[in-house]
């Protein structure tokens, strides 16, 4: 179908991806009929299943920008500029982001974001928004989806944005060859509350992401805005011989309370209902979800976690699903004629991106799991940081490449790469950063990399 000729776009899934399209397509004169499985978030429900608090780094915030939402999601988020380690006894050190003040990234509630979103796309006008209706199959040949409640229903176009166990996804299989790469992490996550004092005060320095290494586990809170902290626990599904304690171990009170009291005992007595949301919250898992193609001709498309779900430890799932939005945006923008070709366009433009942040996500996992509290890391972030600040816009950190800026991920991943190397040849047998040897840093970095454009 020609993009011009038409009407309405039908989205499956109003999270976060599928209001942000919505609210582009609004923009540039498209009608759009999404359905979402819940009730409406705003009038009580709660959310689908997730994190409760987000970081939000330059793409994610890019994208809000274009969708003119930076003065209302302004408001309801908190800058973090850097890691704070917190140690075994509760000791706690401070890793700076970077040296420039663009660098931090922003937590919000995942709540608060779908609010605002629902609001913005509704106050368009052309986003009419269908509150539990569930997918539960599309027939591609006949373009009708049928859903729970709704019966069968016609579509000219259709996004699915319906999230890593996305239906829509699955209907393709039928429709095409799509093959599906799926690798579950052996670790799941639960969500606990570190709420604010009495006083209203948060309970941790507001402007840090909160990291409890611990090797084999860890633990991570970001602040909302109202001084409460979201914590999540990262553990081993099931204990081994190298990390005897998982959560299927953790499975009394009494194992639940001892754990967090030895492993992270200046956080423990910040949870006071630890008990109860041990046993209420569920273990969520966490997996990379791989598609070889991600639409059926100029029928359907996949966006964010329903193209491309990732391991949530680079913070960039939203800000990756955003992208896509905004990616899909520039070739309509471009004068893409027809769907088949913007979707086409828009596969190859995203799906190597996505592949690399996929990657970089498990690396970060490995990162914060292990390294994050180790000597040689720290010294390394510091060499980082150090010819950052001697060679700028053009050492960059692949961190901050993902996170504070927009180049594609491919590119950021490529660049680590080349980084990486340097880093390795000037620390090879030092301890200390002033044994690092600055004149060779400076020839290494012009013989092997390009000021970013
Ligand atoms: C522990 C954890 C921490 C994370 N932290 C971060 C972070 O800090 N920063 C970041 O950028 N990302 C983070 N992520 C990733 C992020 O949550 C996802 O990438 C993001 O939510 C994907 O957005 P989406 O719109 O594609 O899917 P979703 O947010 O999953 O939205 C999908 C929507 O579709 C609806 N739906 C599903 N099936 C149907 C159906 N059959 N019919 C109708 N509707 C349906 C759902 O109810 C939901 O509303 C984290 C993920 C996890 C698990």
């Amino acid at each position: 179908m020609r993009i011009r000729d038409t009407r309405n776009i039908t989205i499956i899934g109003g999270g976060l991806s599928g209001t942000l399209l919505a609210i582009l397509l609004a923009q540039r004169g498209f009608s759009s009929e999404l359905f979402e499985r819940s009730p409406d978030p705003r009038r009580g429900a709660p959310l689908a299943p997730g994190p409760g608090i987000l970081s939000l780094g330059e793409r994610g915030r890019h994208a809000l920008r274009l969708a003119g939402m930076e003065q209302a999601v302004g408001t309801l988020v908190t800058a973090l500029h850097g890691r704070m380690i917190h140690d075994r006894r509760g000791a706690t050190t401070l890793q700076p982001y970077g040296i420039y003040a663009y660098e931090a990234l922003y937590s919000i509630s995942r709540e608060r974001l779908t609010h605002c979103l629902l609001d913005a796309a509704e106050a368009t006008g052309k986003v009419h928004i269908r509150f539990g209706q569930k997918l539960q199959a599309i027939d591609w040949s006949a373009r009708t989806l049928s859903l729970d409640d709704a019966g069968e229903r016609t579509f000219d176009v259709l996004v699915g944005a319906d999230g890593a166990g996305s239906r829509v996804r699955r209907s393709m299989l039928g429709a095409s060859d799509l093959q599906i790469g799926q690798e579950l992490l052996d670790a799941g996550w639960k969500q606990l509350s570190i709420p604010a004092g009495a006083d209203g005060q948060p309970p941790l320095d507001p402007h840090a992401l909160h990291v409890w290494p611990r090797g084999g586990y860890m633990m991570i809170a970001m602040p909302d805005i109202d001084g409460n902290f979201s914590a999540m626990l990262f553990l081993p599904r099931k204990g081994d011989h190298r990390m005897p304690w998982g959560f299927a171990e953790l499975d009394s009170w009494t194992r639940q309370e001892a754990f967090m009291a030895f492993n992270f005992p200046d956080a423990a007595p910040l949870i006071p209902e630890l008990e109860r949301e041990f046993s209420d919250n569920p273990v969520g898992q966490m997996g990379t979800i791989r598609c070889s193609h991600w639409h059926v001709g100029g029928l359907g498309l996949l966006i964010g976690d329903a193209a491309h779900t990732i391991v949530p430890f680079h913070g960039q799932g939203v800000n990756a699903a955003f992208e896509d939005c905004t990616a899909l945006m520039e070739i309509i923008d471009g004068g893409a004629d027809d769907w088949d070709t913007a979707f086409s366009q828009l596969q190859h433009a995203r799906q190597a991106n996505a592949e690399a942040i996929a990657d970089m996500a498990l690396d970060a996992f490995r990162t914060m799991r292990d390294s994050v509290r180790h000597r040689e890391f720290m010294l390394r972030k510091a060499l980082e940081r150090e010819l950052e600040r001697l060679h700028p816009g053009v050492f960059i950190p692949r961190y901050s490449l993902v996170m504070f800026h927009r180049v594609p991920y491919v590119e950021a991943c490529r660049r680590g790469r080349v980084q990486a190397e340097i880093l390795d040849e000037l620390l090879a047998g030092k301890h200390e950063l002033t044994e690092v040897d600055l004149d060779k840093a400076a020839e290494l970095v012009s013989d092997r990399l390009v000021g970013l454009t």
